[in-house]
């Protein structure tokens, strides 16, 4: 329910009371007018509270309006108080403006018509105020429970106003004890001192400055400063207002985040090195083992049984297996460290080249391999080549039927997904996302050759691009792989990952 705002109104002499409670009653209708003569009734009645504002003469027969004005103000500070003063009282008047009258009338006939039009005033204007105190208080809730630090400083950088916010990352007691502190003062670094002294000089903001601050404790916080001129029509330039964010948290975060993705290099160099060294280096005695078990198994000079035949075969077959996991080592540890720099690639031209290098598969297979038109795009050529030989090398090896290999390509603003879709064996659902890691196979050797690197390298190629890869199948219908390949990339050296991630 909807309740009026109740005035007071406070005169000792019945009628004058009288005529001013009618016209307060007849001019503000929305308003409940209370009367009181007495100041016995004044003091029960007014520590109950809840006036919207106080009218009182100033002679009253129990003492003065300055009392009533003074018991109002301890009381109810927000309470307007409104004098109704005979002529020839402008002295106690000026006193009670000091006190904090919100106004006053002169009592006589102008006076008794001016009185609604200046009680209507003061209880609008002390609405205002507590409207734009409780929004402020607001704000500074905010900006507390945000640790937003708020400040106003004078032209030379004294602090003339400040939050608890702005205490708390200054580490300072209160923000009582900042008044009159230099905020420029306290930034750690004295080019950034004078940098932002010249702005205000200036009379310029100065926004998104990232400076340490010394604190109260003298250790050093990192903030972001902006600082803005407050000007006054007529004044000039007042002072200057500014919030400051506590950034400690995100720099240290930034530098550990920096420090991993060092980390992280450095220990993805190193795996490069120890898979190509490893793989390197055991060419070498592998090829020696091969070179002796074919040279026992064909010259005859051990009385050959049916079993060290079948064991020398078994182990010819063995390190040619070894060599060919060896080789796919050395190329996947080559896809950062060999590759070469993107240039304008026209992906006809390189699923052209894979189908010719896996010319003997094909026709072996009687596979029928098509194309769609496919794009030009900033890549590796030799990648490409390898990633697409890599598919369809799959397609043709995974096969149930005279193999049907579809290659094409979607055009988005922003990227280009590759398919190659093929009517094979299909993979189930669960190994989707496990084949492209290394060694990752999902048959024997007897069943299916291969060494299971093939798909960890396209990953590898695929992300050094920028892109990603994945499969969709259906066991006994086939497969198609899909890969992207933005279209922002720039033309990188070879070995560098470009920044583009999707
Ligand atoms: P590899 O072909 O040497 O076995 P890959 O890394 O190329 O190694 O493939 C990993 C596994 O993913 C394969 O062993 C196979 O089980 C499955 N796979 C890959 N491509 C296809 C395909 N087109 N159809 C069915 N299965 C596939």
């Amino acid at each position: 329910m909807k309740t009026h705002p109740r005035v007071l109104l406070v005169d000792s002499n019945p009628d004058d009371r009288a005529l001013a409670a009618l016209l307060l009653r007849r001019e503000l209708p929305d308003v409940e007018v209370e009367e009181v003569g007495d100041g016995m009734v004044l003091a029960d009645r007014l520590p109950l509270g809840g006036f919207a504002a106080v009218v009182t003469e100033y002679r009253l027969d129990w003492g003065d309006g300055l009392q009533v004005l003074e018991t109002i103000r301890s009381l109810a500070p927000d309470c307007p108080v409104v004098f109704f003063a005979s002529e020839g009282n402008e002295a106690i008047v000026a006193q009670g403006l000091r006190k904090g009258l919100s106004a006053y009338v002169v009592k006589g006939s102008a006076g008794y018509l001016e009185l609604p039009t200046a009680v209507r005033r003061a209880i609008d204007r002390s609405a205002d105020l507590r409207a734009s105190r409780e929004g402020l208080a607001l704000f500074q809730r905010l900006t507390d429970e945000l640790s937003l630090g708020t400040f106003a400083v004078a032209a030379d950088g004294r602090l003339i106003a400040a939050n608890e916010a702005l205490a708390r990352i200054l580490n300072a007691e209160s923000a009582e004890a900042l008044m009159g502190r230099n905020l420029i003062e306290l930034l750690s670094d004295e080019a950034l001192q004078a940098q932002v002294l010249a702005a205000m000089a200036r009379g310029r903001a100065v926004r998104g400055l990232e400076a340490g601050v010394r604190r109260a404790n003298l250790d050093v916080t990192w903030v972001r400063v902006a600082l803005w001129p407050v000007v006054e029509p007529g004044q000039g330039i007042v002072r200057f207002e500014g919030a400051l964010e506590d950034i400690t948290g995100h720099r240290e975060a930034e530098r550990e985040l920096s420090e991993r993705a060092a980390a992280l290099g450095r220990s993805n160099v190193d795996l490069q090195q120890f898979a190509y060294v490893i793989s390197h280096d055991l060419q070498e005695p592998l090829q020696l083992i091969t070179r002796y078990a074919r040279l026992l198994a064909g010259n005859g000079s051990i009385a050959p049984t049916l079993d060290t035949k079948r064991y020398l075969t078994n182990l010819v077959s063995c390190t040619d297996r070894m060599q060919a996991m060896i080789n796919d080592v050395l190329a996947y540890s080559r896809v950062d460290t060999r590759g070469r720099p993107f240039t304008d690639v026209n992906f006809a031209d390189v699923v052209q080249q894979a189908v010719g290098n896996l010319k003997a598969a094909i026709d072996e297979s009687g596979a029928a391999v098509s194309w769609d038109r496919l794009p030009v795009l900033a890549a590796d050529a030799a990648q490409m080549v390898q990633l697409f030989q890599n598919l369809i090398g799959n397609a043709l090896k995974f096969r149930r039927e005279a193999p049907q290999i579809r290659i094409y390509a979607v055009e988005e603003p922003e990227r280009c997904t590759f398919a190659v879709a093929d009517n094979g064996i299909g993979i189930s659902h669960e190994h989707l996302e496990r084949i492209f890691g290394m060694f990752q196979r999902l048959h024997t050797a007897a069943e299916y050759p291969g060494t299971g690197i093939g798909l960890a390298i396209c990953k590898r190629i695929v992300e050094r691009h920028g892109g990603r890869v994945w499969a969709v199948s259906e066991v006994g219908r086939g497969s198609t792989f899909c890969f992207t390949i933005p279209r922002s990339l720039t033309r990188v050296r070879a070995g560098e990952t470009p920044a583009t991630k999707e």
